[in-house]
């Protein structure tokens, strides 16, 4: 691959002027969905018309950023065991972890689920599960703390929760309970723990 500089020419397809000769230069970039733009990002404008024609690879990582900065929050009002759950996951995950864990061992469940309709599918029934094994104790009158979790997240993350939810129908609140049960069946419940090897990966980058 080829690392492009301000004032580099190139050649691109220009939706007004067809195949043009491109000067690259530094632009503000709006974002796919419209949603705002990345400032000052390194691209090919037209040499005819002066639009933006192309974006190199290499911008690629500083428009995502830029895309990312604005965060979106959750919230959701749950049962303290589901977040006792997250932390005792993490627990086993490393000791040390605190519980700043709970959003990226979260959000690497989601990304997960959301990559895959087939696997997200069976969510619906783990949160059916999750719930009569959580919820039970309730009807007896024990824990019925709830807890806030309260999480400000990228819009990467946000559309990958979206996509879980619209597969599944669940509201956003239950698909965390969902993920919360998966997590439970991968980590807390079973004499050796799966994927440890990758958590670790995450707990290491992550904390
Ligand atoms: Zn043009």
């Amino acid at each position: 691959m080829k690392i492009y500089r301000e004032g580099d020419k190139s050649k691109a397809v220009c939706e007004r002027d067809g195949l043009t000769t491109t000067t690259f230069a530094l632009r503000d970039v709006p974002f796919d969905d419209g949603k705002g733009v990345a400032p000052n990002i390194l691209v090919a404008v037209c040499d005819k018309c002066g639009e933006v024609v192309a974006t190199p690879p290499q911008s690629t990582p500083a428009i995502k950023a830029a895309y990312d900065r604005a965060s979106v929050s959750i919230e959701a009002n749950l049962p303290s065991i589901y977040t006792d759950a997250l932390d005792l996951a993490a627990y086993r995950i490393d000791p040390s972890l605190t519980t700043e864990f709970r959003k990226p061992l979260l959000m690497y469940y989601i990304n997960r689920y959301a990559a895959d309709p087939d696997l997200s599918r069976q969510l619906v029934e783990s949160f059916l599960e999750t719930k009569a094994l959580f919820e039970e104790t309730q009807k007896i009158g024990r824990g019925s703390a709830k807890r806030r979790l309260s999480m400000k997240i990228t819009p990467t993350m946000s559309r990958d929760l979206e996509a879980v939810v619209a597969i599944t129908a669940l509201n956003k609140t239950d698909v965390i309970k969902s993920m919360i049960g998966c997590i439970h069946k991968d980590i807390i419940a079973p004499d050796r723990p799966k994927g440890l090897k990758t958590l670790r990966m995450l707990a290491a980058i992550a904390s």
